[in-house]
C-alpha cells in the first residue's frame, strides 16, 4: 500500500454490534482507508471460559463492515493460519498487567490480547488503530505496548456505545435472558455512583482525595441491591497510565478508572468510567510522557 495512505484499522472478534461500527465510523472520518479483522482469538480465553459458544456470525459482519465503508476485512478460516499447530516460541507478555483486576481473573487474557494485535499489526500494517473504552484495560495495555516496544502506530481510543438504559453494547450480551437483560444496567449504574463519589469533594473532607473505600463502597452499595447479581469479580480503581490500583482519587490529578466485572446469573459484564484526569489521557491524540 502507498505509504502516503493513512490506513485505519479496527481489530474485532466478530458478533458485530453498533459499538463496533462505532470504531469503523471513527476511522472513516480519519483515514484514507479502512481495514478490519474478525477472528475469535483463543489464546486470550481461559480454560471453561467462552470459546467455543462465542457467538460466531460472519457473513452478517462482513455485510456490516463493508455498509459501514470497510475496504478489507482480514478473517483467517481457521486458528492455524495465526497460530501454527506447530506451535509459537514467542509472544507478548506484558508482564505487569497479569497482576491487575482481569490479569488476575484471566491469567491468559493480557498476553493473549497483546500477542494477537502484536501480530495483526504486523500483518496489516496501519497507520492508526482504534479500541473501544470498553475494553478499558485493553486499551491501556496496547497504548503501552506501542510505546514500550516503538511500534509504529497510532492508537484511538473511542467512547463506550451504550444501549438506551445505560448498558454497554457487547457481542456477550446475547447470551442475558429477558429478566437478566431487565436489570443488567445495574453495572453501569453501580458505576456513575463510584463516579460521582470521586467527584464529590465534601467526602473528602476538603482535600480533594477521595479514598478507593469510599469509591468502591458506592459501587458496591449499587451492586447489593440488585439481587440477580450473582457475584462481584472485582471493583478496581485504577490509575489510567498502568492500571494499578490507587488508595485514593484526586478527579484533576489522579484521575482514575473505575471499573468492575460482575456475573449476572452465569453472564459475565464489564464495564468501566473515567474520572477527570483519566479521560483526557485516555482520549488524547498525542503521545504521552509516562
Ligand atoms: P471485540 O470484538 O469484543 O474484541 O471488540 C472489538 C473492539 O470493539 C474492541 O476495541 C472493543 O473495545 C470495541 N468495542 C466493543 N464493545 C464496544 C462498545 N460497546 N462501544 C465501543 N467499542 C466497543
Amino acid at each position: 500500500m502507498d505509504k502516503n495512505i493513512r490506513l485505519g484499522f479496527v481489530p474485532t472478534m466478530g458478533a458485530l454490534h453498533e459499538g463496533h461500527i462505532s470504531l469503523v465510523n471513527k476511522a472513516m472520518t480519519e483515514c484514507d482507508a479502512v481495514a478490519s479483522s474478525i477472528f475469535v482469538n483463543p489464546t486470550q480465553f481461559s480454560k471453561g471460559e467462552d470459546l467455543d459458544k462465542y457467538p460466531r456470525t460472519m457473513e452478517k459482519d462482513v455485510s456490516m463492515l463493508s455498509a459501514a465503508g470497510v475496504e478489507f476485512v482480514f478473517a483467517p478460516g481457521s486458528t492455524d493460519e495465526l497460530y501454527p499447530s506447530s506451535g509459537s516460541l514467542c509472544h507478548v507478555e506484558p508482564a505487569a498487567f497479569s497482576r491487575i483486576c482481569e490479569g488476575v481473573a484471566r491469567p491468559e487474557f493480557f498476553r493473549g490480547v497483546a500477542t494477537i494485535v502484536c501480530k495483526l499489526f504486523n500483518i496489516v500494517q496501519p497507520t492508526v488503530a482504534y479500541f473501544g473504552q470498553k475494553d478499558i484495560s485493553q486499551c491501556i495495555l496496547v497504548k503501552r505496548m506501542v510505546q514500550d516496544l516503538n511500534m509504529p502506530v497510532e492508537i484511538r481510543v473511542c467512547e463506550t456505545m451504550r444501549e438506551v438504559d445505560g448498558l454497554a453494547m457487547s457481542s456477550r450480551n446475547t447470551y442475558l435472558s429477558p429478566d437478566e437483560r431487565k436489570v443488567a444496567n445495574i453495572l453501569y449504574r453501580a458505576l456513575c455512583a463510584g463516579k460521582a463519589a470521586c467527584n464529590n469533594n465534601s467526602s473528602a473532607g476538603g482535600s480533594g482525595f477521595v479514598s478507593r473505600d469510599v469509591i468502591s463502597a458506592a459501587v458496591t452499595d449499587v451492586l447489593k441491591t440488585e439481587p440477580m447479581v450473582s457475584k462481584i469479580e472485582y471493583i478496581s480503581i485504577a490509575s489510567h497510565r498502568d492500571m494499578k490500583e490507587l488508595d485514593s482519587v484526586k478527579a484533576d490529578t489522579t484521575g482514575a478508572v473505575i471499573s468492575s466485572a460482575i456475573r449476572l446469573g452465569n453472564v459475565r459484564l464489564i464495564d468501566n468510567l473515567l474520572v477527570g484526569a483519566s479521560e483526557n489521557y485516555i482520549y488524547s491524540q498525542a503521545e504521552q510522557s509516562l
